[in-house]
């Protein structure tokens, strides 16, 4: 059977949907549409720390009002540790994923003697604990890399941004799969969410590129599909800066058809896609974009 096109979107509901994150739910939507295939939303709240309470349920309201609804039931993160606690296990029993005791201040020691950047973890942990309480759980790239002959550099090809290549274990290192504070991972809870969902295409904002590596590496090491990636133009604000909820995004105000149309073309504009007029309803727009049969750029 031909593999059925499935796309997603996974906010976080850290707040509510801004200018940014409306691309990136438009550009999967469309990319789903313009395939014949389905659309997911999946609503990544595993931080729980940053989750705004009632967040998740706004987002949703907000993206109806976009005509954007999801064609399956939507998934919650925040349901479903058994199954990332099962996938930690399957890698801890492979011998591909051990328990770090490092505090902060320690990595943060290491990277200044390594010269690594503020990211990299340097491996302290992997021959052992010695007599350090376990803290996170962390995946042992090299040795899935090795048991699976997969090649240090891992490559893969963005369907807008062109080839790509990052070699996780110099440039990263052992990342975290389930934190310290007990929290699973992004890392970790997307790519098993992923391939729970059956997404066979993502489509996300260029923020998120410089995890794709590790998620493919994750993939192989869990047996799951790599799915293809799109990662669509960031928005950025008035001094060039990215726009996030953390730097104070303005929420979008979707309450009106007018208001959430005016929005809709403003994504639409930096997808390259033209603008329809601010009359227009929302569903009616989404045709005219889907007509165009274009793929994000
Ligand atoms: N939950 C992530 C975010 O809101 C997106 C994850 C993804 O699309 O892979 O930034």
């Amino acid at each position: 059977m031909p593999e059925v096109y499935t796309g997603r979107f996974a906010p976080s509901p850290t707040g509510l949907l801004h200018a940014g994150s409306l691309v990136a739910a438009l550009a999967s939507w469309l990319d789903a549409r313009t395939h014949g295939g389905q659309w997911l939303v999946r609503i990544e709240d595993v931080d729980t720390p940053r989750c705004v309470p009632g967040a998740d349920q706004a987002i949703l309201q907000q993206l109806a009002s976009c005509g954007l609804t999801p064609d399956s039931p939507v998934l919650w993160q925040s349901q479903r540790a058994h199954v990332y606690a099962a996938a930690l296990q399957s890698l801890v029993q492979q011998g591909w994923a051990y328990p770090c005791g490092c505090s902060r201040k320690e990595i943060e020691s290491a990277q200044a003697v390594s010269r690594h950047s503020a990211a990299f973890y340097p491996g302290t942990c992997r021959q052992g604990l010695k007599g350090k309480p376990a803290r996170a759980w962390r995946l042992n790239v090299q040795a899935v890399q090795q048991a699976l002959g997969l090649n240090a550099v891992t490559h893969w090809s963005d369907r807008r941004l062109g080839p790509q290549q990052q070699n996780v274990s110099e440039e990263v290192g052992d990342f975290v799969l389930r934190r310290a504070d007990g929290l699973w991972a992004y890392q970790l809870a997307v790519v098993v969410d992923d391939a729970a969902q059956g997404i066979t295409h993502v489509v996300r904002g260029q923020d998120l590129t410089d995890n794709t590596a590790r998620q493919i590496v994750l993939q192989a090491a869990l047996g799951l599909p790599t799915p293809q990636y799109l990662h669509t133009p960031l928005v950025l604000g008035a001094h060039g800066e990215k726009l996030s909820k953390q730097n104070g995004a303005l929420a979008l105000d979707l309450q009106t058809p007018q208001a959430a149309m005016s929005a809709l073309n403003a994504a639409a504009l930096v997808l390259d896609l033209p603008a329809v007029p601010a009359q227009t309803t929302p569903a009616h727009a989404l045709d005219e974009w889907t007509a165009l049969g274009r793929t994000p750029r």
